[in-house]
């Protein structure tokens, strides 16, 4: 199910998986000045195609390979961009893991260009940013004169208590420090939308985790495992993470926090 909300020029295009009345996940793509930051998952390919006719759509950027970010391009024909590792998963998508499938679809292959160092839109420049770690092949796109950062999957949440194993925790830490280097008070952000006072949302998440981290290496000292530390800090694990095999849980992150690895 898709809903369309404008942030003044700007519509956020939000695609809700839902289970009989139940979102069980959501994902936003951005339009602005012609220009669609990401296409949500291949389920909501059709609804996006619809409304993409009545749409002044020139182009599709992505911000990275993951299939609720890249699913309706093959649905919008129009020329895409992406990172160079994207273009090439986007190119020959594999066979996605079951749970993945049924929530978000597979992805259909599409063709898409390598992302150079900026994105011109019909009327602006942004700035390609690298932020891995959410996904290793993660980039931001950075409107200077708007001071907003098209974000994907960088920010999510404030308190973001769920993570996959292959997410890379330092390189996430390392990349929200880095952008703050930039000057942006809006995020238009896949999971939470417009977020303003950037600046500070993305500082009190990297204290959250920070924080996380220490409380967690306090309680692993005291002899506490890792599920036991993740139901004290963090309660208990919701819907996905039994639906996806423990593939998204609040464990994955007390684990990489262990590791000593943020
Ligand atoms: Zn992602």
């Amino acid at each position: 199910m898709l809903t369309f909300t404008p942030h003044d020029d700007v519509t956020e295009v939000r695609a809700d998986i839902m289970v009989g009345r139940r979102s069980i996940y959501h994902v936003s793509a951005f339009l602005f000045d012609g220009t669609l930051f990401d296409s949500g998952p291949p389920r909501t390919g059709r609804a996006l195609a619809q409304w993409a006719q009545t749409q002044t759509i020139q182009q599709i950027a992505n911000t990275h390979h993951h299939e609720d970010h890249i699913g309706g391009n093959p649905f919008v024909p129009v020329p895409a961009f992406a990172p160079a590792w994207t273009v090439a998963y986007l190119a020959d998508p594999p066979r996605i893991p079951l749970y993945r499938r049924l929530v978000w679809g597979q992805p259909r292959p599409g063709a898409a260009t390598p992302l150079g160092e900026t994105l011109s839109s019909a009327h602006h420049t942004l700035h390609v940013i690298p932020t891995p770690g959410q996904a290793h092949d993660h980039v931001a796109f950075w409107l200077p004169e708007r001071g907003w950062l098209f974000s994907g999957d960088l920010f999510i949440a404030t308190r973001a208590r769920y993570i996959r194993p292959e997410d890379d925790l330092p390189a996430w830490l390392a990349s929200l420090r880095r952008v703050l280097a930039y000057d942006f008070d809006t995020l238009f952000c896949a999971h939470a939308g417009r977020v303003t006072d950037a600046h500070a949302a993305i500082r009190r998440k990297i204290a959250f985790w920070e924080e996380l981290g220490q409380q967690t290496r306090e309680l692993a000292g005291q002899g506490y495992d890792e599920a036991a530390i993740s139901r004290q800090l963090l309660g208990r694990d919701n819907f996905l993470t039994w639906w996806s095999r423990g593939n998204f849980s609040k464990r994955n992150l007390i684990h990489a926090l262990l590791a000593g690895q943020a």
